[in-house]
């Protein structure tokens, strides 16, 4: 796409985006004009963000981060905050050949007229379509080509916490909770516009930068040993800190968003009200990065949640309600929660799930409280790895009887369908780690059988690919190669498959090992990474998250050319264990846990060691709440949902009269 020597003008694009939708799949995703979007007027405005989840509408509407930052923004009289999504191929034809660029569903504005380009990754793989965003829009790829009047790309999300692959291509980056950042941010750039720009992009780059909470990939520089291994990372001007912190937002009930989610034109992966019932985990799963950099658990307290629930139902019309968390029947008054949004819309058609469980019996009475309107879907538990042994390396602490206890709940309550998760590829796995799932699994159905007293009982396991995280102890580890993965999962299916006796009662669901290995590279990777997207991107790759998308070989290719002369190359990035003094290409950015803690977790997962949940035992040290300043928040609070009075089918909820005030 030609990159514009001029701001384009703000004006809608309709009329020639108009014309492409007769001609496109599923048109109606990029009409905008959903139930709550927001169209604001340009000029009144003084600070304007374009949010992209990068991804097609489908998934990336449903995206709790932007739904919740797209209310805070627009709350603000004087910020204004609109969307774009990643245009599937035949659109992305059609806008190249008429020249239109990438725009926002809201007000069908060209993205390269925003002062901010805000884009959240959950996962690396969206790294190809944000490239794509930024060339439909006219905005150069690399942040070191951007004019004056090119808007500040900005990358968010869990991803962000390593974002030095996409180094190149963003301008900065935030780590952690985005609500109070967003709106610091905005103070900044509003400032800056008002005092007439000064010293240009750099000069707000660089205000950004001071103040410790905004990464600026352009104002740090990278040194290698000539093994390759990074000598140091370290800032390159004066004013800009050595590391930049990560956000916490400790109050949840003085943020209560979304209140008024958008409700979807198209079909997209979930269409109910979620409420993040609480934030962060310190379970202390290793490999879970979501857990380890969203320390410390603030709870959002009962009544606030009630009150959540009443008006998003209200404002949005769903009737799937979830209550949404990294383990969600963690919550100190989860029984209450539960219970008491039971009573209130009972006989009513709103259902209430909890999408993650963990391993016990409690959650049996929890899922049957919840699906007292009649909706059962199956139940999914997460051992995470087949043998205890592999369960004390990853430290979660679920024994076998456990799990069988809580199957045999499940079964003798009238679930008939059990999803099991698992992991393959865990550090120190061995074949017979994996084939335990085997065991495990026709104890499950035996159990079930017995209990129910029926033939059609049935269990899925699905079994993902672990891929090692930065700001995790497995940060260190050697990511276990595709063909490993791939000859377990085999002989693991041959185990499950050879049994007649329960062959038709266990589903078997995996993906091979190789998107693994390329979301290995993004995650651990560092700038030198950045010239492998650009190739595959240009090579055609898009929407990599997708497996009819997802090209393995075209990684491979593209990462062998693009890396020729560097002295690394893929395994060098995804294979190999680091040891305790190599640079990590995070190590400047503090997600708040101790690097120290971190690498004595990682040797106590080799020693097999596990470690307790600071909720319930004293704190272990691992260095976010005094690090951040921060503390974990949690119940019980003893308080109730008010009122407390059933809701009649056809009658609207009442919202509790507790909550949280807008700001
Ligand atoms: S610092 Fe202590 S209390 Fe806070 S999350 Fe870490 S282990 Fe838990």
């Amino acid at each position: 796409m030609t990159v514009l020597e001029h701001a384009p003008s703000p004006d809608s694009l309709f009329e020639r985006i108009e014309p492409l939708l007769a001609r496109v799949s599923k048109p109606v995703q990029y009409v905008g004009g959903e139930l709550n979007s927001v169209v604001k007027d340009w000029d009144a405005t003084d600070v304007r963000w374009c949010l992209s989840y990068p991804d097609a509408y489908e998934i990336g509407l449903p995206n709790q981060g932007i739904a919740i930052l797209y209310e805070v923004l627009n709350e603000r009289d004087w910020i204004l905050a609109e969307r774009t999504y990643a245009v599937w191929g035949d659109m992305e034809a059609l806008m190249r050949e008429h020249g239109v660029p990438q725009f926002t569903l809201d007000g069908h504005r060209p993205v390269g007229a925003f002062d901010v380009f805000g884009l959240s990754f959950a996962t690396e793989l969206g790294y190809t379509n944000m490239l794509t965003e930024l060339d439909l829009a006219g905005i150069p790829l690399h942040a070191v080509d951007r004019r004056e009047h090119d808007p500040i790309v900005l990358a968010g999300g869990h991803a962000a916490f390593n974002p030095e692959p996409i180094a190149d291509f963003i301008d900065a980056a935030v780590l952690g909770d985005g609500e109070e950042i967003a709106l610091a941010i905005s103070e900044v750039v509003r400032e800056w516009k008002a005092e007439g720009r000064p010293d240009g992009r750099d000069g707000l780059l660089m205000r950004l930068a001071a103040s410790g909470g905004v990464y600026v990939p352009k104002f740090y520089d990278t040194d290698h040993l000539p093994d390759g291994r990074i000598r140091r990372i370290a800032p390159n001007r004066s004013g800009v800190p050595y590391t930049v912190r990560k956000h916490t937002l400790m109050d949840l009930d003085a943020w209560p968003y979304p209140k008024k989610p958008l409700v979807p034109m198209a079909e997209t992966v979930h269409e109910r009200y979620s409420v993040e019932i609480f934030r962060g985990c310190t379970r202390g799963c290793r490999f879970c990065q979501a857990g380890m950099i969203t320390r410390p658990v603030r709870e959002r307290s009962i009544e606030t949640i009630g009150s959540m629930v009443a008006a998003g139902i209200e404002a949005t019309g769903l009737e799937e309600v979830g209550l949404l968390s990294l383990s969600s029947a963690d919550h100190s008054e989860i029984g209450e929660v539960a219970h008491q949004l039971a009573d209130r819309y009972d006989g009513t058609n709103v259902s209430l799930s909890l999408p993650s469980t963990r391993v016990d019996a409690f959650n049996i009475d929890l899922a049957n409280e919840l699906s007292r309107n009649g909706r059962r879907s199956g139940l999914t538990f997460a051992p995470e790895g087949g043998s205890q042994r592999l369960r004390q390396v990853i430290n979660k602490m679920v024994t076998d009887e456990d799990l069988i206890r809580t199957v045999s709940a499940a079964y003798a309550s009238g679930w008939r369908q059990v999803k099991l998760y698992f992991m393959c590829g865990l550090p120190t796995e061995t074949d017979e780690d994996v084939l335990a799932i085997a065991d495990l699994t026709k104890r499950v159905i035996d159990t079930g059988r017995r209990v129910s007293g029926r033939r059609d009982i049935r269990c899925t396991v699905s079994i993902g690919g672990f891929v090692p995280k930065p700001h995790t102890p497995f940060q260190w580890a050697a990511q276990c190669e595709a063909e490993v993965v791939d000859d377990r999962l085999l002989k693991l299916r041959r185990a499950v498959q050879q049994d007649k006796q329960y062959a038709k009662a266990i589903g078997f669901r995996y993906h091979d090992g190789k998107p693994g290995m390329v979301e290995g590279l993004l995650s651990r990777g560092d700038r030198r990474v950045g010239r492998v997207i650009e190739a595959v991107w240009r090579d055609g790759g898009r929407f990599d998250g997708w497996s009819e998308h997802f090209s393995y070989e075209r990684w491979m290719r593209c990462a062998e050319e693009a890396l020729a002369g560097t002295g690394v190359d893929v395994a060098w990035f995804t294979t190999r264990e680091r040891d305790h003094n190599e640079v990590l290409p995070w190590d400047h950015l503090d997600s708040g846990l101790d690097r120290d803690w971190l690498w004595e977790d990682w040797q106590d997962a080799l020693d097999e060691r596990e470690v307790e949940d600071c909720r319930w035992t004293p704190c272990f040290d691992c260095g976010v709440c005094p690090q951040m300043d921060t503390s974990i928040q949690m119940g019980p609070t003893g308080r109730t949902l008010l009122p407390i009075a059933q809701v009649r089918q056809g009658l609207a909820a009442t919202p509790s009269s507790a909550g949280a005030p807008a700001l």
